[in-house]
């Protein structure tokens, strides 16, 4: 990277299934980073394997960094449409004497490796043709195409994350850059991608570590500029084992559906391996002010359910009401068959929000706790509701309900009216109110009742209030 020039970053997920959480986290390290810097995020789609690749993986992904509020610059780059180019590199290396023709037949590697096997010896390729003349080979004999890796010394990786990582030479044999059949390896394919991309830094998950040192030695064997690496510890599970299908939701598109906010999601995964002192809470805006790589966590970062509820209750409160709102109308479309709010539902919806949002954890809670808003007619009761309209609690409320039907239908004179009978009756306000509650939410708990009331209107509370009097 030159003095002045602005950091490039990337994210290259291969799509063969949804964008997990792992992923998430990769891309969201590498947007914050560009957009800190003021430099550039880009989308590569790595889909050489043409068999595990697939259209829908591909739609997944994309959606799920839209959704997380991911946006990459540019169009997405696909990898196995520059095929051609990545062949032209290994034709270069093969100019340069940095790679070589290998005739090796599958049947004689197969061999080779039983042997080193029987010996005990690791597994790698012995460099059978790297100084033999090609012309010993058959005509016409199909070749794969191997870089001449360096046999003596070691590979360095300067690690933003995990500091020097040290790899001996000759423990990285001389790796195939193109099969037989021509097409190129993953190997090659993501060194050549990030030179002409202009990537200055490679971030992404530890498991990549290995190829790095790898990946080292085609970009010095091509004299290119070698990109900054930092490769990210992995996401356990809460019990601390590696993060599996075991453990539930792995995709970003299961936690949006389990009522979670993009915002929420940003906040927990970047707290999931980064940290600013004891700050839990950290806002896109400020994750973006404060964003480093020398605060990254060194080990497996570790998923706590309660603290991510938590922190997504933070969020609910802190959203404006009409954004609320148009997740909750957003959230309900998603479902099959859609969900679609009325003008009145979501005119309701809004007034509500204050009150509503004060208790939810997620979406999905802020509309249950919504519902009796969503339709006019009498409600169903939930069980603490059905508990409270006891015989005696229904003819508190018929001898509530022509007080009611008599007093200006506002949430002021509706309390006052109510609290006149309750001390005229010698009950408590709460023997008054709570069988109105059941009756008009269909739910134990619910927003401030006279609220609701005068949400609702004279003519559809009365509804709902005549169906449990008696
Ligand atoms: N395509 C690789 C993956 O999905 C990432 C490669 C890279 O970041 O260099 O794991």
């Amino acid at each position: 990277m030159t003095e002045n020039a602005k950091p490039v970053l990337r994210f290259a997920p291969s799509p063969t299934g949804m964008l997990h959480i792992g992923g998430a986290r990769t891309a969201l390290f590498n947007w914050l980073y560009a957009r800190h810097s003021g430099g550039k995020f880009l989308l590569r789609i790595e889909d050489t394997d043409r068999e595990r690749s697939t259209p829908q993986a591909v739609a997944a992904i994309l959606n799920g960094m839209r959704w997380m509020g991911l946006d990459w610059d540019g169009d997405e780059i696909y990898q196995f449409a520059r095929a051609a180019r990545h062949r032209e590199v290994a034709e270069q290396l093969l100019a340069k004497g940095r790679a070589y023709r290998c005739y090796a037949t599958p049947e004689e590697l197969t061999e080779m490796r039983e042997a080193q096997k029987r010996e005990s010896k690791p597994l790698r390729y012995d460099g059978r043709w790297r100084n033999r003349d090609p012309k010993e080979a058959p005509p016409g004999a199909p070749f794969a195409v191997r870089l001449k890796a360096e046999d003596s010394g070691e590979t360095i990786v300067h690690d933003l994350v995990l500091g020097d990582v040290r790899f001996a030479n000759d423990t990285l044999d001389d790796m195939v850059l193109l099969r037989s059949d021509g097409t190129p390896t993953y190997m090659l394919a993501v060194v050549v991608d990030d030179h002409d991309m202009g990537v200055t830094h490679v971030i992404r998950g530890a498991d990549h570590l290995n190829n790095a040192a790898r990946q080292l030695q085609i970009i010095t064997a091509m004299g290119w500029p070698i990109p900054a690496y930092g490769h990210l510890p992995l996401i356990n599970g809460p019990d601390g084992a590696k993060l599996s299908k075991r453990h539930g939701a792995l995709a970003v598109e299961a936690y949006r559906d389990m009522g979670y906010l993009s915002e929420t999601m940003r906040n927990y995964l970047l707290r999931l391996g980064w940290s600013h002192g004891d700050e839990e809470i950290i806002s896109t805006a400020q994750a973006i002010e404060w964003f480093n790589f020398e605060s990254m966590g060194k080990s497996a970062a570790r998923m706590d359910f309660k603290k991510l509820d938590n922190l997504n209750g933070h969020y609910i409160r802190s959203t404006s009401d009409d954004v609320l709102v148009a997740e909750i109308t957003a959230f309900l479309e998603r479902q099959t068959p859609p969900r679609i709010l009325s003008d009145k539902a979501r005119r309701r919806l809004l007034t509500a929000m204050p009150a509503l949002k004060e208790r939810a954890k997620t979406v999905v809670e802020l509309i249950q706790s919504a519902e009796f808003l969503f339709t006019d007619g009498i409600r169903d009761l939930d069980e603490a509701a059905a508990k409270l309209l006891t015989p005696e609690a229904r003819a508190t409320l018929t001898a509530t309900l022509p007080v009611l039907e008599a007093t200006d239908w506002s949430g002021a004179a509706l309390e006052a009216a109510a609290r006149a009978h309750a001390e005229a009756t010698g009950l408590k306000l709460g023997q008054v109110a709570q069988p109105l509650r059941a009756a008009l939410t269909g739910k134990g708990i619910s927003p401030p009742l006279f609220e609701m009331l005068a949400l609702l209107g004279r003519e559809e509370s009365l509804v709902r209030l005549r169906a449990y009097a008696g």
